[in-house]
């Protein structure tokens, strides 16, 4: 078995994100959740509020870890030691920018293999900006993110 990096914003994790996680987990001796940390993005929650939100939402998964990073994913596999990038699609328009960016992390690390997971149905819509969008205008957050994202959420957005 091997150990896999799951890169992403996590602004904030949604359901989408642990479903995906749940799934592959037993596959992997570990995985690392990589929260990424862009000065060129910006995001509603700071690293530290992603790390801490992935964090409660994963807790009990022995074999996860999180970790917040700014720097290219690759570099930080070489450095973990890890083989495997998880990445997830939910519908046709995912797919170029996921092929584009495993053929970019191939090219910058050719033994690093870019796993694509396919969304579980029930999660092919969610994502972390929707949420955030619903979130702003009050709507029903119950079926698209864990109880302490939907609190932060609110709390963030002062609802
Ligand atoms: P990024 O800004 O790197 O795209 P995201 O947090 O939006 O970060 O997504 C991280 C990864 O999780 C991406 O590969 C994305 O396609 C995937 N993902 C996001 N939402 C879902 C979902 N609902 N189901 C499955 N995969 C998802």
């Amino acid at each position: 078995m091997a150990k896999a990096i799951y890169p992403g914003s996590f602004d904030p994790i949604t359901f989408g994100h642990v479903d995906i996680i749940r799934r592959i987990h037993p596959l992997f001796d570990e995985i690392v959740v990589l929260v990424a940390n862009s000065e060129h993005k910006s995001y509603l929650f700071s690293p530290e509020e992603r790390e801490n939100l992935v964090r409660q939402c994963l807790a009990g998964l022995n074999n996860v870890k999180v970790e917040v990073y700014a720097g290219l994913t690759v570099n930080f596999a070489r450095q973990a030691k890890a083989e495997v990038i998880i990445r997830g699609i939910r519908a046709v328009a995912d797919f170029e920018y996921e092929m584009a960016m495993a053929n970019m992390n191939k090219k910058l690390h050719s033994e690093l293999e870019t796993l694509i997971v396919f969304a579980s149905p029930e999660y092919n819509y969610v994502s972390s900006r929707m949420v955030k969008e619903v979130a702003q205008h009050g709507g029903d957050l119950d079926n698209l993110v864990p109880p302490a994202v939907r609190k932060a959420l609110q709390d963030k957005l002062g609802r």
